[in-house]
Order: C-alpha cells, then sequence, then structure tokens
C-alpha cells in the first residue's frame, strides 16, 4: 500500500505510514477548486441555453394551438364593421 502523501511503500493492513504517519486507510480526498467550479458551471450555463434555443425552435414548428388560429375574416363580418361585403 503506497501511501498518498509521501510515495512510501507500506505493508498491506498498516493503518499509518511508517515514514510519515498519515492515516493511509483514508481514499485520497478530493476538492474541486475555482476553475473546477467555473468550468462546470459554463458547462451547465450552455448547455441550458442551448436546450432553450432547440425547445424554442422545436416549438415554433408546431402549428399554433385551436384557440390561436386566425379566423379569416369573411367567416366573422361582425369583427370588421368598416369593411363592406362583396355585392
Ligand atoms: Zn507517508
Amino acid at each position: 500500500m503506497k501511501c498518498p502523501s509521501c510515495g512510501q511503500e507500506n505493508k498491506t493492513g498498516t493503518r499509518l505510514c511508517k515514514k510519515c504517519g498519515r492515516d493511509v486507510t483514508l481514499a485520497p480526498s478530493w476538492f474541486p477548486g475555482w476553475k473546477w467550479h467555473l468550468k462546470t458551471l459554463a458547462v451547465i450555463y450552455a448547455a441550458l441555453v442551448v436546450v432553450f434555443f432547440a425547445a424554442h425552435w422545436l416549438l415554433r414548428k408546431l402549428p399554433p394551438p385551436y384557440n390561436m388560429r386566425t379566423i379569416p375574416a369573411e367567416l366573422t363580418p361582425w369583427l370588421y364593421p368598416h369593411k363592406t361585403p362583396a355585392p
């Protein structure tokens, strides 16, 4: 078992490093730095922006809902009183 701190080779099953005294049973912990956070947040925000525009584009391709479609003016002449119907 190799010490993660000093690299000293220890006997398997030892709890402490014989050279530096570090606990070799603990897994080496990883602490993300500010660069890791910046990169991760940039990836998340970029993915959100891409997903937003992809969803926007896909929804624009769909026909509008029934209650939002424009009805032709000749079907609803009472809505356009200024227009005189053709004789
Ligand atoms: Zn050590």
